[in-house]
């Protein structure tokens, strides 16, 4: 029997919270799909990624989310309360305090897949007084083909609300600037969004992402990292062959 969306999203969830791989612990971390029916499956609040079940997710109206989107600030209760009124199903559990973040990403970042964590090596660089500076250019061809040649960045927001709007405004100055969306968000002293057009996608880019920054962090052992120019990393993202592997790397593992 073929997996459904929700069975994805659980293998997506458990990937991102294996502990071997510390992009995710405790409750940290939520991931979502688009259900292809006008609604979202977004992790419940307080749900660990790692022991992630189909009961683990929680239905929402994508619509009625956009909706409260829309209004300049909510109180705390009546984030709350939002929470609640978006549910398809009333008895599901309260989902994350990151649902309209990942409403804004599910909408407007041309994606159908969101994977996010708090991986210790993405934060080694991010929580660090460099901030995303590291990531500017890149050291290594397959970061460009699996990662994305650029990234869009938030500066440090109070989660939940506010976030969904900083969100936004990111990726609207992102596409504007390069004409798509981004693969990855850096949310700065938080954790990376990552965008994807497939479960695995979202955790290639997410092993990429984990594989660059702990070479960056040991690079800075050894003089700092040595970039390759924009030139050489422009012309790995327009490489044929590269797109080829980069549409093979989506098929396997399916
Ligand atoms: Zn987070």
């Amino acid at each position: 029997m073929k997996n459904d969306r929700l069975d994805n999203l659980v293998t997506l969830s458990r990937e991102f919270g294996r502990e071997d791989r510390a992009w995710a612990i405790l409750g940290e971390g939520n991931t979502s799909t688009l259900s292809g029916k006008g609604t979202y499956y977004v992790k419940a609040s307080g749900s660990r990624l790692g022991q992630a079940s189909r009961e683990d997710f929680t239905e929402i109206d994508l619509k009625k989310a956009l909706e409260y989107i829309k209004k300049p600030s909510l109180s705390d209760e009546e984030v709350m309360h939002a929470l609640e009124s978006i549910k398809v199903d009333s008895t599901a559990k309260l989902p994350s305090v990151e649902t309209f973040v990942h409403a804004v990403c599910l909408s407007e970042g041309d994606c159908e897949w969101v994977g996010h964590g708090h991986p210790e090596s993405v934060l080694s660089i991010l929580c660090s007084a460099m901030g995303t500076k590291p990531y500017t250019e890149h050291i290594f061809p397959d970061a460009v083909v699996v990662c994305g040649r650029h990234f869009a960045v938030v500066p440090y927001v109070d989660p939940g609300f506010k976030l969904a709007h900083a969100v936004s405004d990111s990726l609207s100055r992102f596409k504007s600037a390069h004409g798509r969306s981004p693969k990855i968000i850096f949310l700065e002293n938080h954790g990376p969004f990552i965008l994807g057009q497939s479960h695995i996608d979202v955790i290639n880019t997410m092993q990429m992402l984990d594989k660059w920054s702990k070479i960056l962090i040991a690079n800075y052992n050894f003089g700092g990292p040595k970039y390759l120019s924009e030139l050489d990393s422009d012309r790995i993202e327009e490489r044929i062959d590269e797109a080829y592997r980069r549409k093979r790397l989506l098929e396997s593992n399916k």
